[in-house]
């Protein structure tokens, strides 16, 4: 055995090979997650498009289900990535989250099982939803039309002795009806913000209509947790960013940051999440010690 050198000495590389080293420590000591007292429901949103609001749903939602919670993840986006990540089928023409929203059929009938991850359960998106955007306008209750269906379906599984402990909404990149209808089902929201230049612009937008919604449609919504994602620690502009991030958003922002990592973005091109596809990589890791970094933050339980 060769005798550590002195953190002074450290390459980047070797810091690198550090951080995992800890992470990986500090996962194995984490065998199982708590359960929250009640259904925690997240909203996972940013109007901005590949910021890695997909990738944290479907790697936090695996994480959670392998340390065994009982998990559900909603896909509102028509490109139905998240459904593709976690490998349930979502052809056109399939049911999904469209037919609970426009058509209010029970979510119970649209949901599948993640064939690869237990205690997780999907409600797929297919491309119809795209249309749902301009349907949702002239129904009625326009805003609330998947908080009532969710509502229900979490109280089906309750009575059935299934109770769900966490849901993850993964909205589109856009602040559409779609989205309205998922901060007003939703509780908490959960922003990934990716590290890079201008991270924090068109978040003034985001945060207003979160405003607008607890406003008039949501009382119970907050911002609860930040994620920084793709962090590329060669760079003093993600450090910077990171510094920024915090000194915004203070601490909601997680401790536990994604690296930017070519195992994480491969695993949806096997129908995996990152969490199975390679679960000793740095990405595993660290959307496994952010999952249980949610799980320790509580969350308000509703009054
Ligand atoms: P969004 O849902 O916000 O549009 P995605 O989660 O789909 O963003 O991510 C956008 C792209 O970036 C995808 O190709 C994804 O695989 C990739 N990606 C996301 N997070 C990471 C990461 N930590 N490291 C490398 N690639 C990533
Ligand atoms: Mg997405």
């Amino acid at each position: 055995m060769t005798t550590p050198l002195p953190p002074e000495h450290h390459t980047p590389l070797a810091h690198e090979a550090q951080v995992h080293v800890d992470l990986a420590q500090r996962v194995a000591d984490s065998p199982s997650f708590a359960k929250p007292d009640h259904t925690r429901i997240f909203v996972v949103a940013n109007q901005k498009g590949g910021v890695g609001k997909t990738t944290t749903t479907v790697n936090i939602a695996a994480a959670m289900g392998l340390r065994g919670l009982r998990v559900l993840v909603i896909d509102l986006d028509p490109q139905g990535n998240a459904s593709t990540a976690l490998n349930v089928p979502h052809h056109e023409g399939s049911a999904g989250v469209y037919e609970a929203i426009v058509e209010g059929t029970d979510i119970d009938e649209l949901v599948s099982p993640c064939p690869d991850i237990p205690g997780l359960t999907v409600l797929p998106a297919s491309i119809d939803l795209a249309g749902a955007e301009v349907e949702l306008v002239s129904l009625v209750a326009r805003e609330s039309r998947l908080d009532r269906a969710l509502q229900a379906y979490l109280r089906d599984c309750e009575e059935a002795g299934d109770v769900i402990d966490y849901v993850f909404i993964d909205c589109p990149p856009s602040l559409g009806l779609l989205t309205v209808n998922a901060m007003v089902a939703g509780r908490e929201v959960l922003i990934p913000i990716q590290c890079e230049y201008y991270a924090l612009e068109g978040l003034g937008q985001l945060v207003r209509n979160i405003d607008l919604v607890k406003a008039h449609l949501n009382p119970a919504l907050e911002i609860s947790t930040i994620v920084l994602t793709m962090y590329d620690g060669r760079t003093r502009l993600a450090a910077g960013v990171v510094e920024e991030v915090r000194s915004h958003f203070g601490d909601t922002v997680l401790r536990t940051t994604i690296p930017r990592a070519v195992r994480i973005s491969e695993a949806p091109s096997y129908q995996q999440t990152v969490l199975t596809y390679d679960p000793v990589s740095s990405g595993a890791l660290s959307y496994l010690e952010a999952a249980r970094e949610i799980t320790l933050s509580g969350g308000e339980s509703p009054s």
